[in-house]
This record gives structure tokens, C-alpha cells and sequence, in this order.
């Protein structure tokens, strides 16, 4: 399973139909939050998201991206999570988070391992790794991709039975790509019998950022990108003064990077009630699938074949 809930999609402040930024990624026995703006935890109850989050990623430390999580972890906290809870944001950030997180008042039920990231770092995590970029925004932003680990190729049982491999145990080895030993002696090798692996699916986050060649270069081919859409083309200037992305430059980013969809996301208010205006715009770039997310939207991302 690879599902995404938009917990939040305003830029900047929240409005009566949006909350601040936050999604929620839900991969095999992981569950990410990206950003976690203020109300946070009240939109993982109301899309029924789930409050079992194995880690938050910060893209960067703007009030409108991290002040859910001080409340988040209190009412972990105050349910009795035991798990520890993995907080990855870009340098520099460990003092900054530590002190929020954790500071003040009653110790917390369960340990918060806070990391600091540098682009291109790797993460490992359970079935995927993941891999912020810098992107180009007034304070350290990291966007960041989900890679998920290559899947085994297609088995072919009939190539299998011709080999002379019985079914069972040893099917099971040759489709983990290991070779095996018959009864006789013999060696059969998985080429032939199993297809080479098959690419994981891959997910880019954006965070805020101007357009630029680092998200060109990190995003390309993904499967999915949520990149910031804050305003349209009438504030365009406010785009670069403010160092956010129109629509349209989320579109060319897109189209240049070879990605397979597009959501937009991170509004400004005044497109509150008019996302089809930031679509149109986008898709005059980008030629596949664009959606202008909305608070509870949920997106399930199957494989590329
Ligand atoms: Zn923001
Ligand atoms: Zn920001």
C-alpha cells in the first residue's frame, strides 16, 4: 500500500475549508507525516488517517509546517505511545526540534529520535528509502522522495516446472532471486525462470520552493509529485518576492522532470474556492494528470506497470 491523505493544503493560514500544511503517507508498516502544521492531529482524526505516525519529514521549519507537532507528540504522549517516534528535518534544525519537541513540560511516554539531514543523505526505512533534495526557499527546505525498494521480477511457473524444480520451498528461493540446488545435484539459476526486479514505486514531495533544476533533477520520473502551488499567474512577482511557485512553474517542473502526476498543493487563500483556475494554469504545462489537492483528499498509488 502506498496512500496519500492531505491533511492540510493552505499556504501560509489556514481557511475555513483548509488547514496548514500536512500528509499523511501510509507505505507497508510505515506511516510518514510530511509537515506538520497546526491542527495536525485534529485532520489525522477527521480523514481517519491514523495516529500510529512511524515519522515525521520535515521540509523545512516554517511556523505554517511544524507548530502541529508540538501538540502531536503531548497527545501520543498522554495515549501512552511506547514506540519512538523519528523526526527528520534539514540542518540546521536538532537544537531547534529537540528543544520544541521535548522541552517544557511533563517528560514524554516514548523517545523522540530527532536527525538532521543534508541533501542527498539517504534514509533507510522499512521497504523504502528516503532522500531529501535542497530545494530553494527562504529558510533550509529539503524536498523529499520516497524510493521504494525494487520489487522481485514476475515468476514463470511453467519455466520452473520445464527446469525441473518442484514446486514449493525452492520456488520461492529462485523468486528471491537465488539460485538452487535439485535433488541431482543440479544448479538452476533464477535468470530465465524470474524476470529482472522491478522498480519500486518513487514519491516527491516539494515542500515550499521556488521552481528549480534540483527538484528537476530529484523528481525525475516519479511517479507522483506533490509540489507547492501558492499562488497563480496574476502573482507571479509575489511568487519570487515570497520565494513560493506558481502553478504554471509547478507545471513546468513537472513536464521537464518526466513525472507521471501532478498534485498541486500549499494555496494561498485567495484560491481557497478557485483551484480550478491553478489547474488550468499548470496543465497548460504539464501534459499528464494534475488534481489541485483538498483538505481529506486521498490518493493511492499503484504500481508504474
Ligand atoms: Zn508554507
Ligand atoms: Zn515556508
Amino acid at each position: 500500500m502506498l496512500r496519500l491523505v492531505f491533511l492540510g493544503t493552505s499556504g501560509a493560514m489556514p481557511t475555513a475549508a483548509r488547514n496548514l500544511s500536512g500528509l499523511s503517507v501510509r507505505h507497508g508498516r510505515e506511516h510518514y507525516l510530511v509537515d506538520c502544521g497546526e491542527g495536525t492531529q485534529r485532520q489525522l482524526i477527521r480523514y481517519g488517517a491514523g495516529f500510529d505516525v512511524t515519522a515525521i519529514c520535515f521540509t523545512h521549519l516554517h511556523a505554517d509546517h511544524y507548530v502541529g507537532a508540538i501538540g502531536f507528540v503531548r497527545t501520543l504522549s498522554m495515549l501512552g505511545r511506547e514506540r519512538p517516534l523519528d523526526v527528520y528535518a534539514p540542518v540546521p534544525s536538532l537544537e531547534f526540534l529537540e528543544r520544541l519537541l521535548k522541552g517544557g513540560t511533563d517528560p514524554l511516554s516514548f523517545e523522540i529520535r530527532v536527525r538532521e539531514v543534508e541533501p542527498g543523505e539517504r534514509v533507510r526505512r522499512d521497504g523504502a528509502t528516503l532522500v531529501p533534495w535542497a530545494t530553494r526557499h527562504r529558510i533550509a527546505p529539503v524536498g523529499w522522495v520516497l524510493a521504494e525498494d525494487p520489487r522481485p521480477g514476475r515468476f514463470h511457473p511453467e519455466r520452473a516446472r520445464e527446469a525441473g524444480v518442484p514446486e514449493g520451498e525452492l520456488w520461492g528461493e529462485l523468486q528471491r532471486g537465488r539460485p538452487v540446488t535439485l535433488g541431482d545435484g543440479r544448479v538452476v539459476v533464477p535468470e530465465g525462470i524470474v524476470d529482472p526486479p522491478r522498480r519500486g514505486r518513487l514519491l516527491a514531495v516539494s515542500g515550499d520552493t521556488r521552481p528549480c533544476p534540483a527538484t528537476v533533477e530529484a523528481v525525475r520520473g516519479v511517479d507522483l509529485l506533490v509540489h507547492e502551488a501558492t499562488f497563480g499567474d496574476a502573482e507571479e512577482a509575489r511568487a519570487v518576492e515570497t520565494t513560493h511557485s506558481t502553478a504554471r512553474e509547478a507545471g513546468r517542473v513537472a513536464r521537464e522532470a518526466g513525472v507521471r502526476r501532478l498534485v498541486l498543493t500549499h494555496l494561498s487563500s485567495r484560491y481557497d474556492t478557485d483551484a480550478a483556475t491553478l489547474r488550468e494554469q499548470a496543465a497548460g504545462e504539464f501534459p499528464g494528470e494534475v488534481v489541485v489537492a483538498h483538505d481529506g483528499m486521498v490518493v493511492e498509488l499503484g504500481y508504474p506497470e
